[in-house]
């Protein structure tokens, strides 16, 4: 696993120049581009690491996977009467299909669709227990209690969030949030700025390779038809508008991040987390794209084998 980990990162460092670092948020602007790092978890829990893997980055979008499964687990199937599970088509917080599709968000992995996933999560409590929610669960599956919001990042993100302000909104006209539009987004750009290492990310998916179970403790962490259909929807819809080409290279759910992380579920294998920051034209990592390529292509990991 060193050499595969180690190889998929020397395929994937001349994909760096490619990319462009996400600068709308003012904190995001300041990591450095060269940064690349990737992790493996296994069944048995145990983490490989090479490169950049150690070192905490904003895992953004990704934590969206993690409030959909909280909140499925906590308001159940009802939730996909706020949300779709349909591909958008469109980038992470495009507005258009909102107004033709009545404030009902595509998916949970765009931001309106995330921003419903948190609303539900908050449900009647205040905003903050949402944020201690996926702490609590990023914490015991990275089986480090180190894991935290990174308070500059979220400060930034909400000092800057006009445009998912205009999308929470715009959805609360529609009567699709129960909270305050400002309760909703501070716990979205607070979500959102949660810091992690890719070993610390790989070792907290893990549960989704396997049916939705802790491979190493056999604790459920989520139903096995829940985390099946997380996967179906971070396969079809984690990439925005760049999922059909992540499929395409690729062929695992995967779910990327505008801080330059990737997180990718190989079903009955484990999981693979990778970091580099700077973003093709849909806000996935170009150089995490390209290592995870290398690794399906060397593992013959697709779930299309
Ligand atoms: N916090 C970012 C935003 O809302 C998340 C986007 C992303 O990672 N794709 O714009």
């Amino acid at each position: 696993m060193d050499d595969i980990l180690a190889e998929a990162l020397a395929a994937a460092a001349p994909h760096r120049a490619a990319g462009k670092v996400a600068d709308y948020i003012p904190a995001l602007a300041k990591v450095d581009p060269s940064k690349l790092g990737i992790a493996f978890a296994d069944k048995g829990g145990r983490v490989w690491g090479a490169g950049d893997c150690d070192e905490p980055f904003s895992i953004q979008s990704i934590s969206k996977v993690f409030t959909l499964a909280l909140a499925l687990d906590r308001v159940g199937a009802k939730l996909w009467e706020r949300v779709g599970r349909e591909p958008s088509g469109s980038a992470f917080n495009s507005i258009v299909q909102l107004e033709s599709e009545r404030g009902k968000p595509r998916n949970p992995l765009i931001n309106p669709g995330a921003m419903v996933v948190t609303d539900q999560l908050i449900g009647d409590r205040p905003g903050e227990a949402a944020i201690a929610d996926l702490l609590a669960l990023l914490r015991a599956q990275a089986r480090d209690e180190s894991v935290t919001v990174d308070e500059e990042v979220a400060h930034s993100e909400a000092a800057t969030g006009a445009r998912n302000r205009a999308l929470a909104w715009f959805m609360k006209s529609f009567g699709m949030l129960s909270n305050d539009v400002e309760t909703v987004v501070e716990a979205y750009f607070r979500q959102c700025s949660v810091a992690m290492s890719c070993r610390q990310l790989a070792r907290a998916g893990l549960f989704l390779a396997f049916d939705g179970r802790d491979p190493e403790s056999g604790v459920e962490v989520t139903a096995w038809h829940r985390a099946r259909r997380i996967n179906s929807v971070m396969m079809l819809c984690g990439h925005y508008d760049n999922s059909g080409e992540f499929a395409f290279r690729v062929g695992l759910p995967g779910k990327s991040g505008v801080g330059g992380g990737i997180l990718a579920i190989a079903p009955g294998h484990g999981s693979i987390a990778v970091w580099s920051p700077a973003l093709n034209a849909s806000g996935t990592s170009a150089a995490g794209a390209a290592a995870l390529e290398a690794l399906v292509e060397r593992t013959g990991w697709s779930v299309f084998f």
